[in-house]
């Protein structure tokens, strides 16, 4: 075999097609029962495969320079042009986030058909257990069958959702072969609230949204829809954040992005002086938020009983929401595993790896990251090609 990918993902079936087409002998193993679960699964289903405005920064890493090549080489375009072929019926939901109209398994079904095709060959239910490196490659131990490669290119993704398939075993791999690991943490994720107060108030709002809130944690800010939840907050706009959050941080919420709220109060105060904070904040959210907010943040009198002081201190509250989040949800439900392979020993123009010849890595298993809205994917897709042009 000139080319073994270990992982039947995004990034991995992207780098068979490449490396097919050009004419090398590939196959694909995956320990899991099925390729591309993820992609099944993603965008609620509809896989979010793409963002328009795919830019370097979208992307966090500890070298936010290395995703720069890849992603030139291989754009958004680029894979926009294999979907069309296809004939994918898709759509851009908002902000450049392109989804297709019926299935996420569009998708995967269009890599699946690219790599039959190519003549590159699929394998499911292969465990590797044994990695060795030769002066010829690579041979590998899987369960009872010995397989040997030229090339080596891993690509079995981050840690999010096990039971998806996710393992650490890239790390692992990456470790053997003297690579350094970047502290590992779960992305794209909602944060829990364990103080009991606002835990309570989350609770009482689950299922209720909020649009275009403003979020800043160290620095960044996304300005999106927020989501309450029985155990604290999730919405993009938090999915977002948490890729910047770190244990022990406070994050600032904006729930009024639209207006300045101490100025609106005071003259909703001018002009409806009879009316109680409860209505007048009901305008702007729904009646049980409304409701609720009086009930645990502020009292709920008419207008005219509260001083200037009182009405700003509310609207200063609404506008700068600060709070400390418990946690995160985790592995169980993040949409990315930040950190991993360090990309300051792979080259960001092959994906190969600075310290055994022949070995790449491809995909959520390095340190890039993307925010939420297809970018994940584009950095699966545009890495996957990079190695595929090169093993
Ligand atoms: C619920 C959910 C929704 C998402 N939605 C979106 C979205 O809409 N848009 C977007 O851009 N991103 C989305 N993402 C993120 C995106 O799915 C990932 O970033 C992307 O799939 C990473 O591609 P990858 O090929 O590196 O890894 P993966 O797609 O995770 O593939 C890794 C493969 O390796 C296999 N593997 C793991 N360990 C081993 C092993 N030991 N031996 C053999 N095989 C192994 C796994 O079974 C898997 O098939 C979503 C993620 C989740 C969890």
């Amino acid at each position: 075999m000139d080319v073994i990918i270990i992982g039947a993902g995004a990034a991995g079936l992207m780098c068979a097609l490449t490396a097919a087409q050009r004419g090398r002998k590939v196959l694909v193993i995956d320990h899991a029962n099925k390729a591309g679960k993820k992609i099944l699964m993603s965008g609620g289903g509809r896989c979010n495969f793409t963002n328009l405005y795919t830019e370097p920064s979208n992307f966090i890493s500890n070298n936010p320079h290395f995703c720069k090549s890849a992603l030139a080489r291989y754009t958004q375009w680029d894979f926009l042009e294999m979907v069309q072929r296809h004939q994918i019926a898709y759509h851009e939901k908002k902000l450049g986030q392109l989804f297709c109209d019926n299935k996420a398994s569009d998708i995967l079904e269009m890599l699946l058909k690219e790599c039959a095709d190519a003549g590159a060959t699929i394998q499911l239910n292969t465990p590797v257990t044994r990695i060795q490196a030769n002066d010829s490659g690579f041979t590998l131990q899987c369960n009872k069958q010995t397989l040997q490669c030229k090339s080596l290119v891993i690509a079995s993704g981050g840690l999010s959702i096990p039971t998806l398939g996710a393992t650490g075993y890239g790390y692992q791999v990456a470790e053997q072969f003297g690579h350094r690991i970047l502290p590992t943490r779960a992305g794209l994720v909602p944060f829990t609230i364990t103080d009991p107060q606002l835990k309570e108030f989350c609770s009482a709002l689950s299922g209720t949204s909020i649009n275009d809130c403003v979020v800043q944690c160290n620095g960044q800010s996304f300005k999106e829809d927020l989501l309450f939840t029985h155990r604290g907050l999730s919405g993009p706009v938090i999915l977002q954040i948490s890729s910047y959050w770190q244990p022990g941080d406070s994050i600032e919420i904006d729930l009024l992005s639209d207006r300045d709220a101490s100025v609106w109060l005071l003259e909703q105060q001018a002009q409806h002086s009879n009316l109680e904070l409860k209505t007048v904040l009901s305008e702007c959210f729904t009646r049980k938020m409304a409701q609720l907010l009086c009930e645990h943040w502020f009292s709920n009198t008419p207008l005219k009983q509260y001083n200037s002081k009182q009405l700003s201190a509310i609207g200063e509250q609404l506008n700068h929401w600060r709070l400390t989040p418990s946690g995160t949800e985790g592995y169980r439900t993040a949409e990315v595993t930040l950190g991993g392979i360090d990309t300051q020993e792979v080259s960001s123009k092959t994906m190969q790896s600075q310290k055994q010849d022949n070995l790449y890595f491809i995909g959520e298993v390095l340190d890039v990251s993307g925010h939420l809205g297809g970018f994940n994917f584009q950095w699966a897709w545009a890495s996957g090609h990079a190695a595929g042009l090169v093993v």
